[in-house]
């Protein structure tokens, strides 16, 4: 029975892809959402191909997912992924579906999939991954999330016990994840920038998970990231097998030393959480038996996703789309931190909590609280749009801050408020965003560059 059931799923969800694509409709979680309900079982019996890599963590999965596929995709390598899925059931579903044949066996033989944290009870005990790689663990959305130490218990517990981890040894909750597997532990060595007291508002690793005493940081890059060691008892953050180290932000590489050797990479991008993102993917290849040299020509070739950080240059100024995640303190956080040291003058339009759905919709908005607002209180940061349901919220929160009333445009309507907002000639314009609302953040986009363009005296020919 449980077989004509898994049949049944397969062959009417892929019937509903051929459908979805004849009208257009592709790449949503729909085949995979109907397959589940058909057969609730369907992840176990669906053909898995020969390799699996899952990426989850709370920030940096799908940068790392696609930095690994587009790495393969130099080896020429196929591989099946949820790239424009959800990480969820349903959009794990999805791809592998689309990777099946009639017969409900794989085509491919290298899955890559972004796991949600969360969903991991869900996924891991039917697609069990030959490598994962854990980015971190930060407090997120709190309604779903809890602690991280809650969902790094919720990893331990489902991670299959011969998946290899990959883990990020400058972060101790989740390099501590699931600590009977295999794994290699990376990180990057001292800079110049780190500091030894934390300077941000969250720090959920304070004391020794061992002994309880207060743990001792040895330097601190942001939040609990950065080497600790504990003064009462022998715990402390792992040594390095992938090691990162002289940074070179000028020709855009990292260095990156394991057991046999020194290789020089290209970093796709200079933020340091990028360059973490860079180190555990180049880990991972490593593990998988690529050579240096062959390494260093894929790693030259990928790009972070577009949707992440995309900038635009219009005469004197600029308009760059920043990902900075709603809900979520940290990456709100280290969005400003990057945007802040760059050098010039800057607006910061934030689209963060705006959807085009559920604009009732809103979670507590403590996570606010959690997040460094205070460093958009920066000399060269000129003014702050608040927009979106959450407009009066956020004006609020960068009050509390100490930004200047007068630098603040609030308006609940985000296109008027990208078309109102004060700009002027040389400007460079950050647009903090969500992932839950593309269309509006074009729309909002273009109006700004709009602006822009008619500002500098520039044709729309593009
Ligand atoms: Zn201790």
């Amino acid at each position: 029975m449980g077989k004509i059931r898994f049949y049944f799923a397969l062959w009417l969800s892929k019937l509903s892809i051929l459908a979805l694509r004849i009208t257009k409709h592709n790449g949503t979680n729909f085949p995979g959402k109907l397959a589940v309900k058909l057969c609730p079982d369907f992840l176990a019996r669906i053909g898995k191909p020969e390799l699996i890599i899952c990426v989850t963590g709370t920030n940096g999965k799908t940068t790392c997912s696609n930095m690994i596929c587009d790495a393969f995709a130099v080896q020429g390598k196929k591989v099946i992924c949820n790239r424009y899925g959800s990480n969820l059931e349903a959009g794990i579903s999805s791809c592998l579906l689309e990777g099946a044949k009639l017969s409900g066996r794989t085509k491919a033989s290298i899955a890559v999939l972004e796991v949600d944290e969360r969903s991991a009870p869900r996924i891991f005990p039917h697609v069990k991954p030959d490598y994962i790689v854990i980015t971190n663990l930060f407090r997120d959305s709190i309604m779903r999330n809890a602690h991280p130490d809650y969902i790094a218990w919720i990893l331990t517990q489902n991670i299959p016990d011969k998946s290899k981890l990959i883990v990020n040894a400058d972060d101790l909750i989740s390099s501590r994840v699931a600590p009977g597997n295999p794994r290699v532990y990376c990180g990057i060595e001292k800079l110049p920038t780190d500091v030894t007291e934390c300077e941000n508002l969250i720090n959920d690793m304070r004391i020794c998970p061992v002994c309880g005493s207060k743990l001792v940081y040895d330097y601190r890059r942001y939040h609990h990231i950065g080497k600790a060691h504990c003064p009462d008892c022998s715990f402390k953050s792992h040594d390095y097998d992938y090691s990162g180290h002289d940074i070179d932000y000028e020709n855009m590489t990292v260095k990156i030393t394991d057991k046999e050797g020194t290789g020089t990479y290209h970093i796709p991008n200079d933020s340091i959480f990028n360059i973490y993102n860079a180190v555990m993917v180049a880990a991972l290849f490593r593990e998988l038996g690529t050579p240096v040299d062959e390494l260093k020509t894929m790693m030259d070739k990928i790009e972070v996703p577009k949707s992440r950080f995309n900038r635009e240059q219009i005469g004197t100024m600029s308009v760059t789309q920043q990902l900075a995640k709603e809900m979520n303190a940290l990456a709100v956080t280290r969005a400003t931190d990057y945007v802040r040291r760059l050098p010039g003058h800057k607006r910061l339009f934030l689209l963060i909590s705006c959807y085009t759905d559920k604009r009732d919709w809103s979670e507590n908005t403590c996570w606010m609280y959690d997040c460094d607002f205070e460093m958009m209180n920066d000399p060269l940061i000129d003014m702050c749009v608040c927009t979106g349901p959450r407009a009066l919220d956020f004006k609020l929160r960068l009050l509390y801050a100490g930004v200047p009333e007068e630098k603040i445009h609030c308006d609940i309507d985000e296109r008027r408020a990208a078309r109102e907002f004060e700009l002027k000639s040389g400007d460079d314009v950050y647009v903090f965003c969500g992932i839950d609302a593309f269309d509006l953040v074009d729309d909002c986009r273009n109006i700004i560059k709009e602006r822009c363009r008619k500002i500098e005296g520039i044709g729309d020919d593009k």
